[in-house]
């Protein structure tokens, strides 16, 4: 049968909407979050349901399709999207339902952070996630998951139940403790490798309220203040999240105006707690270094968790590297010094994550996540509207990564890298790796889910 004839009977069987180069709406379908991106795909599925995905992932195989997995659309590398294939996209799977008495969220993979955070606020719960609310929940879980709450409650695969999945067969499974668990295992940090997830089933923690945002201080205190911060954030209490950042000052409210675009550093902190226990655990800096301007203050989780999404709206040029750190060196602060003051654009940024508290207690081969002893897990960020400055904000990026990496713990977290080859990944999974290996083999023994940081099947 040719591919025409299949993409007929495919739009027969499929519920959801099909899409292909001659539909009006295919330009704005393929896009992806980063505007470099500039994929074509040969169809894209929009999927409604489960029946919907092993329909679309049937049709791929017996048609010998590259399939790209779409959730959120957020990867920098653009793995969502791909050229002349099939994108199996989530997106229209969406839905959220909290069970406050096992404190248990179940979420359609096509849902964004934001959509979880608004659920679950209501009931006073929060499922930890990461700093950017408009971030899919499949891939950012899939890779690990880092954000404001990562301390106290570890990285969001630390709290993830079970996963529905169609695999490359086109058969459903469920992946818990108790059921595939070697699959369970490698979905949590393994990324898309290993088949397609439907939904996840979250465990929420008690998070209503915080005290947090943004401290600032002139470029020239970075030393001082990463210098305390270090010594700091390795023993503070874990319901205090603090990441550094190198950043330019938005252009708007609540910057004051003498501030805005200047380059300078940041720590963004969430406490969960009483302002005066936040006040008395962060005296010390404050006297230390008094910042510049500060925005701290009592607020709704979901209103943290949505603060900075107006900087980066979807289609800028996004180029970004990354590593993980046990430490930072005076050496290593010298460095960031330089590259933070050569800073290409306002949107461009460098954050220090802490990966430390709970993330640490798990063992390394519990998880396909394997850093479990780093302390932070470090991005560069070249980011800018223009696609005329794609170079210099790439060029930017390079250079301060290839800075820093000798200071670094050797891999680095996979959703804040781009298409970085296979030592990288190898890197990455350290002692993992041959177990991932081993698990695709046994999943996906034709590399079927390719699009994605890749672990080939073992042989
Ligand atoms: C502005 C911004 C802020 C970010 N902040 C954070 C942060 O704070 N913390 C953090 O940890 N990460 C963060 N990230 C990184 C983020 O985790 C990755 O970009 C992640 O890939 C985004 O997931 P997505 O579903 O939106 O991506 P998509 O582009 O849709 O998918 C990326 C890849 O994930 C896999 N995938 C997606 N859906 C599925 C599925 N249902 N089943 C199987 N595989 C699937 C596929 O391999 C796919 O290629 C951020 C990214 C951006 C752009």
């Amino acid at each position: 049968m040719s591919l025409e004839q299949a993409i007929v009977d495919f739009r027969g069987q499929f519920r959801g909407e099909v899409i292909d180069p001659e539909h009006a709406g295919y330009d704005q379908a393929r896009k992806v979050y980063n505007g470099m991106i500039d994929r074509r795909p040969r169809l894209i599925a929009k999927c409604t349901d489960v029946a919907d995905v092993i329909t679309a992932v049937r049709m791929a195989k017996d048609n010998d399709l590259k399939v790209s997995i779409r959730g959120g659309g957020h990867n920098a590398g653009g793995l969502g999207v791909c050229d002349d294939g099939l994108v199996i996209d989530l997106s229209p799977i969406k839905y959220v339902r909290v069970d406050p008495s096992a404190r248990t969220v179940l979420v359609g993979a096509g849902c964004k952070w934001g959509d979880v955070d608004h659920a679950t606020h209501a009931f006073g719960l929060a499922v930890p996630s990461g700093i950017i609310s408009t971030t899919g929940v499949a891939g950012l879980t899939l890779g690990g998951g880092m954000g404001h709450l990562t301390r106290k409650y570890g990285l969001t695969v630390d709290n993830l139940l079970s996963v529905d999945m169609v695999l490359a067969d086109g058969s459903f499974v469920v992946a818990s403790a108790d059921e595939n668990s070697d699959l369970f295992w490698a979905v949590r940090g393994g990324g898309g490798n290993f088949g397609i997830v439907t939904s996840f089933l979250f465990e929420a923690h008690p998070v209503d309220t915080v005290c947090a945002g943004p401290m600032l201080w002139n470029l020239d205190d970075a030393p001082a203040v990463l210098k305390w911060y270090r010594e700091f954030i390795k023993q503070a209490p874990e319901e205090m999240n603090g990441f550094f950042a190198v950043l330019g000052v938005p252009p708007g409210p609540p910057f004051p105006e003498e501030l805005h675009l200047r380059t300078m550093c940041g720590i963004v902190w969430c406490y969960q707690g009483s302002m005066e226990q936040a006040n008395t655990i962060l005296e010390p800096i404050r006297n230390h270094r008094p910042p510049a301007f500060e925005f701290f203050a009592q607020m709704p989780f979901p209103m943290l968790q949505s603060l900075f999404d107006p900087i980066y709206p979807t289609g800028l040029q996004w180029y970004w590297k990354a590593d993980f750190f046990n430490e930072i060196s005076d050496a290593a602060i010298e460095k960031h010094l330089k590259h933070a003051s050569l800073l290409p654009s306002w949107q461009s940024t460098m954050h220090l994550y802490p990966v430390n508290g709970k993330v640490n207690r798990v063992g390394e081969a519990d998880t396909a996540f394997s850093y479990r002893d780093a302390v932070w897990s470090e991005v560069i960020v070249g980011v800018d509207p223009d696609p005329a400055n794609g170079q210099k904000i790439t060029d930017w990026a390079r250079g301060y990564y290839d800075a820093l990496h000798p200071f670094g713990a050797g891999g680095a977290y996979v959703n804040f890298m781009m298409e970085e080859g296979e030592d990288r990944i190898r890197a990455t999974y350290r002692g993992n790796y041959n177990r991932l290996a081993a698990i695709k083999a046994k999943y996906d023994p034709g590399n079927f889910f390719r699009v994605n940081q890749n672990v080939r099947p073992a042989a």
